[in-house]
């Protein structure tokens, strides 16, 4: 239907959902390390990036960490999740925020996203502890880099003695009433995977303001060595460090940040009046509280304007109809100009691995009661853009332009 044209080649200038953006003083002190010799899991440029997190988020203490899942799971043993314990936790988001749940042996129960951030829905959380009380840990993730409803969250975590773990992966650089998400949890992780909006090839920070739990989070990271002069260990250990040559990487991206904000919010606002006369909406935030970084642009389609789709456990079908479109086709059409969309994240309790889970909306749990499932329904009608900071205006346009074309 579209014609591939040399400025879209996938080898000239694949339009890339979010890849690294090197400038310069990444590779500077990736050399000084090599050239130091100083190519393990200590060294200034771990020193530096912590430093450089705790500078943009205000949190006391930040840990590197070989991921952000690595970080997830520390959290959650630092959280105290033991074996058949539940977890609270967002079901619209990517499996890392939960993974760690089940490496701990815990019993992750979702909790469904709402409309207005597409994060966790305090109602459908508070519903939860209703009927789990005894819960300790709730996990949270700011989805696509728009902080959730953090001030409710916080409210029904304190209400019922809960701790709360920020999985701000996505969100680094965002604010939720002028804070910097990764400082509003008890404990916080932040990712440099490369699709994220900074980036060290790989690598994660555990965030906190407790000295004692960043103290146990270094320690287990690095084997659980005890201080005596041989190798002595009284606790479980991980090797889950950070090196030095991809903190050498973060400590020279993480200084632009604020840069990469500013290009991303740029990208959303040019696709919000690009698509404005559509049947769809922007993934939204609440304006008068939150700052997103705006890690990843999204579309809503509306429900009138959806073509039917159907999705199975591994390939997709759609029926084309005038004037609506629908995920499948978006995603195909932008694929055949050279452009990487991707669907939105499957909620945790469709998944194989999750099906068994509890699951909770706002109107409760149980299959008859739960009612319409927000996170199910922006799976189904949304789409995530290319956004990536490369990305030139005039790709941006063809890619706004082929949207346009699947609702005519
Ligand atoms: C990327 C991501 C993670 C995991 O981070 P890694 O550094 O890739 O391990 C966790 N949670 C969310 C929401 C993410 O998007």
């Amino acid at each position: 239907m579209f014609k591939k044209t040399s400025e879209f080649s996938p080898f000239a200038s694949k339009v890339w959902l979010s890849s690294p953006t090197m400038h310069g003083p990444e590779m500077k002190y990736v050399t000084e390390a090599y050239q130091t010799n100083w190519m393990s899991t200590i060294g200034e440029n771990i020193t530096q990036a912590e430093r450089l997190v705790c500078e943009k988020t205000g949190c006391g203490y930040a840990v590197a960490l070989s991921s952000g899942t690595a970080a997830l799971h520390l959290a959650v043993k630092l959280a105290g999740v033991k074996p058949h314990d539940k977890v609270l936790c967002s079901d619209l988001t990517f499996s890392a925020t939960v993974n760690p749940v089940l490496y701990e042996g815990g019993v992750p129960v979702f909790i469904d996203a709402e409309y207005d951030t597409w994060n966790m829905d305090p109602e459908a959380l508070d519903q939860a502890f209703r009927a789990h009380p005894e819960a300790k840990t709730v996990i949270a993730a700011h989805l696509y880099g728009t902080p959730g409803k953090m001030e409710e969250i916080e409210r029904v975590c304190e209400s019922h003695g809960a701790v709360l773990i920020e999985d701000a992966a996505e969100s680094f650089g965002a604010l939720y009433q002028g804070i910097p998400t990764g400082k509003l949890g008890k404990i916080s992780c932040l990712s440099g995977n490369g699709n994220k909006i900074i980036t060290g090839s790989s690598g994660g920070f555990l965030l906190t303001d407790d000295q004692a739990v960043a103290d146990k989070a270094r320690k287990w990271s690095t084997q659980s060595r005890e201080q005596a002069s041989w190798y002595q260990h009284e606790e479980l250990g991980y090797n889950y460090r950070m090196s030095n040559v991809i903190a050498g990487v973060l400590r020279g991206q993480i200084p632009f940040l604020s840069e990469h904000i500013a290009r991303k919010k740029e990208i959303y606002e040019r696709y919000q009046s690009g698509v404005q006369d559509l049947p769809v909406a922007m993934n939204p935030f609440e304006r008068e509280k939150a700052e997103p970084n705006y890690w990843l642009s999204c579309l809503l389609i509306d429900e009138e304007a959806m073509c039917p789709q159907e999705r199975g456990e591994q390939e997709a079908a759609y029926f084309p109809q005038p004037r609506k479109s629908c995920p499948t086709e978006l995603l195909e059409v932008l694929d055949s100009i050279y452009a990487e969309g991707r669907p939105i994240w499957k909620p945790m309790h469709l998944q194989p691995l999750y099906r068994k889970s509890e699951f909770f909306t706002r109107e409760g749990s149980s299959r008859e009661k739960r009612g319409k499932e927000v996170g199910t329904d922006i799976f189904e009608r949304g789409i995530c853009l290319p956004s990536d900071i490369k990305m030139t205006k005039e790709q941006q346009e063809k890619v706004i332009e082929v949207v346009k074309a699947c609702f005519q």
